[in-house]
């Protein structure tokens, strides 16, 4: 009944169950994942990393052609979606990768990385962020600059996630010279490349396995063929990915979200306090309507958002695109995160403790609001929509 409300294919419905089963075999390593730091012991980590694969739940955004799953948007909103019921990151072996750079990549690029990492034997990490360039990429201050068959690259980039996991960086500078300087361009790097140096591994919030290392590049050269599509490209790849993301980001907060549910409600049902349950209680009753009706609100704006995407491309506008992921992203991150706080809540003292979801999904939500364009830049990018194009193009 439930599916049906969302007009699910038979297909789509397959995909969600093998991707909902196999979130509830990640979820059991949570714990021990908790314990160590994010870490899986390595055996475990492949032979899940093997199964995802196996399931045929990686690379669910890149065509079949090249080795993909092919899947629509939808279809990759229902993947990862499951995935974000688990917690400590342990579903990122749901790898999606970088669908941006299929039409751009050259020849060597496709059969150096990419190809290897739509068969998950390769992973990349981006560097893009600096100390005084996060909200703003348009402000970054690192640089390429090219000298004959290379380029030279320098720059301090912050929260370069996995970067201990990658082999390859996505490096993004500022053109020194040339026809295009001042503009920005992309770069595939090896993680293992001279000039490349970490120069700190910050703690944050959450226990993830991934860390977030700020990193230096100091005269690191390149081939040419490591700049990818040309040199004036670098921001279209950014803004691609940003769309891409944020509409998953909002996938797997409404994960979270259905997660604190369940286990919120499950609690309340069977937690005595003085006479009644929790669940006989009209304020506690009130959190959980409260979540309950914001993710059937957060899912069915992601759904619609996914379908449309998936609609005749002569339809598509990007800019309109653009901002409807960003309304999307901004509201699930944020209703995610006011359903993990009502469930610490609702489990009281249990609740802050680490052993307990809610308590583990109130650290990691919180940058959800922060990362791939913090929420106020998601309403900056709505507003200056609606003010362009008006609220029929977009509502
Ligand atoms: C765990 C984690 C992982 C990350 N992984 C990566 C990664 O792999 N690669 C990468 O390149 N980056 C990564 N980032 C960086 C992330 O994308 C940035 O942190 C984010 O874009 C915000 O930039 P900032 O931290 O510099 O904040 P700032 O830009 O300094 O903003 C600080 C605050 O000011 C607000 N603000 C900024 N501009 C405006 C405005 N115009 N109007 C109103 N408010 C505004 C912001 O919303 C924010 O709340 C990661 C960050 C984290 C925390």
């Amino acid at each position: 009944m439930g599916a049906q409300v969302y007009g699910l294919t038979p297909e789509d419905l397959e995909l969600q169950a093998r991707a909902r089963g196999f979130a509830d075999e990640l979820i059991l390593h949570e714990q021990y994942a908790e314990e160590h730091g994010g870490e899986l012991r390595p055996e475990v980590e492949k032979r899940l990393e093997a199964r995802a694969v196996e399931l045929g739940l990686t690379a669910t955004n890149i065509p079949v052609e090249l080795g993909g799953r092919g899947c629509s948007t939808l279809q990759q909103v229902l993947v990862q979606e499951q995935g974000g019921r688990v917690t400590n990151a342990l579903a990122w072996c749901l790898t999606t990768p970088p669908g941006w750079w299929v039409p751009v990549a050259n020849e060597h690029q496709r059969e150096t990385y990419l190809i290897p990492t739509i068969e998950g034997r390769r992973e990349g990490c981006y560097a893009i962020t600096e100390e005084h360039a996060g909200s703003d990429v348009s402000d970054l201050k690192a640089t390429a600059t090219r000298q004959g068959d290379e380029y030279v690259l320098n720059g301090e980039k912050w929260h370069v996630t996995s970067f201990n996991k990658a082999d390859h960086v996505f490096f993004q500078g500022v053109l020194t010279e040339g026809e295009h300087a001042g503009r920005q361009a992309m770069f595939v790097v090896d993680d293992d490349t001279p000039g490349i140096r970490v120069v700190r591994t910050p703690s944050y919030s959450h226990t993830f396995a991934h860390h977030h290392p700020i990193l230096a590049f100091e005269d690191v050269r390149v081939p040419a063929s490591q700049l990818i599509g040309s040199e004036a490209d670098g921001m279209s790849f950014v803004y691609e990915w940003f769309r891409y993301e944020r509409l998953m980001i909002a996938a797997r907060c409404l994960g979270a979200a259905e997660r604190l549910v369940d286990e919120m409600q499950a609690f309340a049902a069977q937690r005595r306090v003085g006479p009644e349950f929790l669940a006989d209680k009209q304020l506690v009753q009130g959190m959980l309507a409260d979540s309950l009706t914001e993710l059937f609100a957060a899912r069915a704006m992601t759904y619609e958002v996914a379908r449309s995407l998936d609609g005749p491309s002569e339809r598509a506008d990007l800019k309109v695109a653009h901002a409807q992921c960003s309304m999307v992203k901004l509201y699930v991150s944020e209703m995610a995160n006011r359903v993990a706080d009502r469930a610490v809540q609702v489990f009281g003292g249990r609740g802050y403790m680490r052993e307990n979801v809610a308590e583990r999904f109130y650290r990691e939500l919180r940058v959800e609001r922060i990362w791939e364009g913090a929420s106020e830049i998601q309403r900056a990018i709505i507003a200056d929509q609606l003010r362009k194009r008006g609220r029929a193009a977009l509502v």
